[in-house]
């Protein structure tokens, strides 16, 4: 099998609402989609969805990397060897994982179709039938606002929350404090500062969380504060969890080295597709570190991706964050994801079972 073409589109699809954290404010997700056609007929999809401010690319970089440099270096060669596949793009262009992601994973659908299974089975088969998700987190807003939000999640079923903080130490212990109310005690929630505190700041609004019982507070401080990072942890009896600071192995080695994180999060946009995360988690698991997986802004491509993914490795947390499909208004493939009562069936046919929808693609494109 060879590769005789690939598409690339960027879309601009709707999300229900606005959408804040400390990085961002948005009410749209630009999303890049891609196509590989093979000499046999065969296509492959891919799709990353960078966040702005949170991604250290951009739609138009990906675009840029795809076209100048990697869809040439994998041109008439065969998308099934996908190990071979990452070395030639590793030697055209080092880093640029959102771009070698969307490529990666429509090797992996192919590599998937071509012998008819799904790519949770390609990568060693499913541990679970299905995956559970939170829902889409509850982004900056008022305390009640943000009470409102949480009582109608857990109304629909959801059991554990996500919450961004980071906002400002006094609003953020406000906020959390009215949602604890809202949920009762059985709830967990999840908070991500996203970068949006110092060290100190970081050590006194998680203490100032203590009575509201929090699972993890990710990101505290800036992805490259390490030190600062091991510092609130030593400070905080709450996990902290690594994410805009892992990129690629070698940071979940510093993690683990500095003792800055208990738990990373990966990503297949972030990490650089299906094989590169699959190996993080990996290494993660070895170096005690737990895993939690799952971009907040997927479409369905990048979405399935994430569920195959959590569907064959133990050292996935549940629930994961793919949460995209709750976010966007629409989707861009044939048959969206389905969800039922936060649970969605790993989908047990061949590829990552996604199709586009050509005419949502279109509509959508940019
Ligand atoms: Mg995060």
């Amino acid at each position: 099998m060879k590769i005789t073409n690939v598409d690339v589109f960027t879309v601009r699809v709707p999300l229900k609402g606005k959408f804040t954290t400390s990085q961002s404010s948005r009410t749209h997700q630009v999303s890049v989609v891609i196509e590989v056609s093979t000499d046999e007929g065969m296509v492959g999809l891919g799709n990353v969805d960078p966040s702005p401010k949170y991604s250290t690319e951009t739609p138009e970089e990906i675009v840029a990397c795809l076209n100048d440099a990697l869809i040439p270096a994998v041109m008439h060669k065969d998308p099934r060897h996908i190990v071979l596949r990452l070395s030639d793009m590793d030697r055209v262009l080092q880093g640029h994982y959102h771009a070698k992601a969307a490529l990666e994973m429509a090797f992996q659908d192919l590599a998937a179709k071509d012998l008819g299974i799904p790519v949770c089975q390609l990568l060693g088969g499913p541990v679970c039938e299905r995956v559970s998700l939170i829902p889409s987190w509850i982004g900056h807003m008022s305390p009640e606002e943000g009470a409102n939000r949480a009582a109608e999640w857990v109304e629909k079923g959801y059991r554990t929350l996500k919450i961004k903080v980071g906002a400002g130490v006094e609003e953020d212990v406000e906020r959390i404090r009215a949602i604890r109310r809202a949920v009762g005690p059985d709830v967990h929630l999840r908070l991500d500062a996203n970068e949006g505190y110092t060290p100190d700041e970081a050590i006194k609004a998680i203490q100032g969380f203590a009575p509201y019982h929090i699972l993890y507070c990710e990101q505290p401080v800036p992805r490259e504060d390490w030190d600062g990072m091991a510092r609130v942890r030593k400070a905080v009896d709450v996990p902290i969890m690594a994410d805009e600071g892992i990129v690629g192995p070698k940071d979940i080695v510093i993690a683990a080295e500095k003792g800055a994180a208990d738990i990373v999060k990966v990503k297949v946009m972030k990490n650089g597709g299906i094989y590169g995360t699959g190996r993080m988690i990996w290494l993660a698991g070895s170096l005690g570190l737990k895993c939690v997986l799952g971009h907040g802004f997927t479409l369905g491509i990048n979405s399935l991706s994430e569920i195959h993914l959590a569907a064959a490795l133990p050292n996935v947390m549940m629930p994961i964050e793919t949460t995209g499909m709750l976010k966007v208004v629409e989707d861009i493939i044939t048959e969206p994801i389905q969800i039922d009562k936060g649970w969605v069936k790993v989908p047990m046919i061949p590829g990552l079972g996604a199709t586009l929808d050509r005419e949502k693609l279109l509509r959508f494109q940019i």
